[in-house]
């Protein structure tokens, strides 16, 4: 339960880029709240890259994010957005240490959760990201339920907002009337919004589910760790 409420929203998106910039203004406006998951190492123009389509992406600079994330919470994603998988341990350790503790720095809090760069996961990531002080980290596999998720470290989200049946999911989730408390994650990458042209998607999500009582809109630590 959060706030005696036995519903919980959240979002989780990833890469610290321009988007979010348009993307947080509509969270803003409807009163909800995500979690940013954030490469400390890539945030002086040497992260931004070109679709196959064209588009340039652009990662927010030092010296926007926190204007930009201003009531949202940050996460780590890793230092340089690496493939982890195979990577030795000290590096790994590197990579989420050093993320989290720039982030700290540059955001003046603590920090808590994460998301693995690439979805890329496996026990001895989730043991050493637990050693980092990590307490709950994002895989790329998602649950298409509202299930209580025991193991943190290896977080699913609900869907990705490009899931062809976010629809039902949310009405399902609006409709619920149970007496489980149940949460609905949301994720992806705000600079999608620009590449499948569908900023109304997000805008009609947000829209449906805000300004309801009986839910409770937090950042990823505040649903998952009440
Ligand atoms: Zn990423």
């Amino acid at each position: 339960m959060w706030n005696g409420k036995k519903k919980a929203l959240t979002f989780s998106y990833d890469d610290g880029i321009a988007q979010d910039i348009r993307f947080t203004e509509i969270l803003n406006r409807y009163g909800l709240k995500a979690t940013f998951n954030l490469n400390s190492g890539l945030m002086s123009g040497n992260g931004d890259w070109t679709t196959d389509k064209g588009l340039a992406i652009r990662r927010l600079r030092r010296d926007e994010v926190r204007d930009v994330y201003k009531g949202h919470e940050i996460a780590v994603h890793c230092v340089t957005h690496p493939h982890i998988i195979d990577m030795p341990e000290d590096e790994l350790r590197h990579e989420i240490m050093d993320d989290k503790s720039a982030l700290e720095e540059l955001f003046g809090c603590s920090i808590q959760g994460m998301a693995y760069p690439y979805g890329e996961f496996s026990e001895l990531i989730m043991r050493v990201a637990g050693e980092c002080g990590i307490k709950f980290s994002r895989t790329c596999e998602d649950v298409h339920d509202f299930r209580h998720q025991t193991d943190l470290l290896a977080f699913g989200a609900t869907c990705h907002h490009n899931y062809e049946d976010l629809e039902r999911l949310t009405d399902e989730f609006l409709s619920y009337d149970g007496e489980e408390p149940i949460y609905f994650c949301l994720w992806g990458h705000s600079y999608e919004f620009d590449i499948h042209n569908n900023w109304e998607l997000i805008e009609e999500f947000c829209k449906k589910v805000s300004g309801r009582d009986d839910i409770f809109y937090g950042t990823n630590s505040e649903v998952l760790l009440g």
